[in-house]
């Protein structure tokens, strides 16, 4: 059977590593139609749009994508093309394993923790107001009216939204994932001492969720209490559940647990689309130097292939990454100092493990 797979090769080092996974893929004998398509400030370069129509309608066909990393500017007018692919498909989940390969570079030994980050809202939710403008002098008033509370002239504010239906959407779905993939814990995480309303509500969501697996283990962590235990002890946690920017920030901490960015796949899922990439960004220093670790991007090209079916040819590239991380003889130069290799010789040791 042929797949038919949208690639987003993206910007930055995203296409050497999109190109590096594209062959590891290829060698897995999974047979695989892909469709080029583009996103992010290349696309805009070439197609004078960030986020193409006609990249939406080739994932929209395909219901499968593997992207590389696309560069959003900080501060500008810019918006995230990866925020927008997000909802524009509704790909609410966000699934990042983090787990340790014999001999990734790490402190520490037997991390296997998967992060369920909620994809929507929260403070992505693209609500802001601009200090000075006249929406947020109105929002002020509001604010003052409805609350007694007073917001500084000089203020810019940026609305954290927490709904209970994407809550319960998200936690449901990790408890679902938890319980197809033998999990025997959700952690979920949140501020809820603080965030009483907008945290408060996805806790007791998540807690309401819970009851209804009685399988699985649930216990909640506030976020900061949680950072310090994970760099303490994080063999205690087992599958985290955390609202959109705790999640985005707990993944990076995880995937500094396992060996570091280059070790960190990730897919976006929605009920009928997936959408895999690596949890780093484009890392723009290192375009074009044959450089960074494409191992991130192609684990999620694994995660892919379980998607699609192929778990055969999943379970024979993961072992063959894992062999080429344990070998430590053609890995990239974030995981060892000296003597390293560049990313398609990841790619060719990578093959030749298959
Ligand atoms: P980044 O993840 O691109 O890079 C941070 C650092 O991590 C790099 O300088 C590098 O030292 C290391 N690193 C990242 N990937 C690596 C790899 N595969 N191998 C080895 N080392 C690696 O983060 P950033 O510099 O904050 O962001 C750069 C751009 O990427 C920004 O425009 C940001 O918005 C965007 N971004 C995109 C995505 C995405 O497309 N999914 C995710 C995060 C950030």
């Amino acid at each position: 059977m042929t797949h038919n797979i949208t690639l987003i090769p993206g910007d930055g080092v995203g296409p050497e590593i999109s190109l590096a996974t594209r062959r590891v893929l290829d060698a897995t004998g999974v047979g695989i139609n892909w469709e080029i398509a583009y996103a992010g400030a290349g696309a805009r370069e070439k197609l004078g749009e960030l986020l193409p129509q006609a990249t939406l309608k080739s994932i929209r066909k395909n219901k499968v994508a593997i992207k590389g990393p696309v560069t959003t500017p900080v501060g500008s007018g810019f918006r995230s093309v990866n925020v927008a692919l997000r909802k524009e498909l509704d790909l609410y989940a966000c699934l990042r394993p983090c787990k340790i390969y014999p001999g990734a570079p790490t402190r520490f030994s037997d991390v296997d923790i998967i992060v369920v980050r909620e994809n929507t809202e929260d403070l992505y939710s693209g609500i802001e107001f601009e200090a000075g403008k006249a929406e947020t002098a109105k929002l002020r008033k509001l604010v003052a009216e409805a609350t007694g509370n007073k917001v500084s002239e000089d203020s810019a504010v940026s609305l954290k939204v927490i709904s209970e239906s994407a809550s319960r959407r998200i936690v449901k779905f990790a408890f679902e994932y938890a319980r197809a993939n033998n999990r025997k814990k959700v952690t979920a995480v949140h501020k809820a001492n603080i965030m009483k309303f907008s945290d408060g509500l996805f806790l007791a969501t998540a807690r309401e969720v819970a009851k209804e697996y009685n399988d699985i283990e649930f216990e909640d962590r506030i976020v900061d209490n949680l950072c310090m235990q994970l760099v303490r002890r994080p063999q205690q946690f087992d599958l985290l559940v955390l609202p959109n920017l705790y999640g985005d920030l707990i993944s990076d901490l995880c995937a500094g647990l396992v060996g570091g960015l280059g070790l960190a796949p990730g897919a976006n899922l929605g009920d009928e689309i997936a959408v895999f990439e690596a949890t780093h960004g484009s890392a723009p220093k290192y375009k074009g130097q044959n450089k960074v670790n494409p191992m991130s991007m192609m684990l999620s090209g694994v995660m892919m292939l379980k998607y699609i079916g192929e778990k055969k040819a999943a379970d024979k590239l993961e072992k063959a990454i894992a062999a080429v991380i344990a070998k430590g003889e053609n890995v990239t130069y974030d995981m060892k100092a000296t003597g390293s290799v560049g990313t398609s010789q990841v790619a060719e040791a990578v093959i030749e493990k298959l």
